[in-house]
C-alpha cells in the first residue's frame, strides 16, 4: 500500500518538489487582501496582483517575484506569518492546521482541472489591479475567499 507523502511528512520534512505539488494553482493568494485596523481581520477582495495571469492563475515572473513585487508573501515553513493569512482552501494552511487536503485537490484527483470544476480557481472571476484604482478596492470585497 503507498503512503501519502503529505499525511506522513510535517511540511518542514517535505523535499522541495512535495512542497511545490501542494499548490493546487488555484491563485486565490494572489488576491488583494484589506484588513480592518480595529480587528485585524483580514478581507480579501476579486483584485488579482498585476503579475497575475489571470486567465492562467500563473505567476508571469514566478522566478523574480520577491524583486519584481515586493509585498509578494512568500510561503516557507518558517513565514507563519504568511501562513496564517493564506485562504483557508490552501494545502499550505489546512497541513499546518493539521486537516486533511480535500477531494478536489489535484493530488487526491489526479488532475489539475478538479481546482476549477470544484469553484476555487479564480480564473474568470477577478480583474487585476492593472485595471482599478487603488481607492476602489474597498469596492471590491468578496466573501468567497477567506482566511476561516
Ligand atoms: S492559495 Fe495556496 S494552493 Fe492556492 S495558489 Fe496560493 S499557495 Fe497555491
Ligand atoms: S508576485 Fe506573483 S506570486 Fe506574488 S502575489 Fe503577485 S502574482 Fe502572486
Amino acid at each position: 500500500m503507498s503512503v501519502n507523502f503529505w499525511e506522513v511528512k510535517s511540511l518542514s520534512e517535505m523535499t522541495p518538489q512535495e512542497w511545490e505539488s501542494l499548490c493546487d494553482g488555484c491563485g486565490r493568494c494572489c488576491l488583494n487582501k484589506l484588513e480592518d485596523e480595529d480587528t485585524g481581520e483580514i478581507y480579501f477582495t476579486n483584485v488579482t496582483c498585476k503579475l497575475l495571469d489571470i486567465n492562467k492563475c500563473r505567476c508571469t515572473d514566478y522566478e523574480n517575484r520577491k524583486v519584481s513585487m515586493p509585498d509578494c508573501m512568500i510561503l516557507s515553513v518558517e513565514n507563519t506569518e504568511a501562513l496564517e493569512v493564506m485562504p483557508s482552501t490552501c494545502a499550505y494552511r489546512l497541513l499546518q492546521l493539521g486537516e486533511p487536503l480535500p477531494e478536489w485537490h489535484p493530488l487526491i484527483t489526479g488532475r489539475k482541472e478538479s481546482v476549477a470544476e470544484a469553484n476555487i480557481s479564480i480564473a474568470g472571476k477577478v480583474v487585476s489591479e492593472d485595471n482599478i484604482h487603488y481607492e476602489q478596492l474597498p469596492e471590491h470585497l468578496i466573501n468567497w475567499v477567506t482566511t476561516k
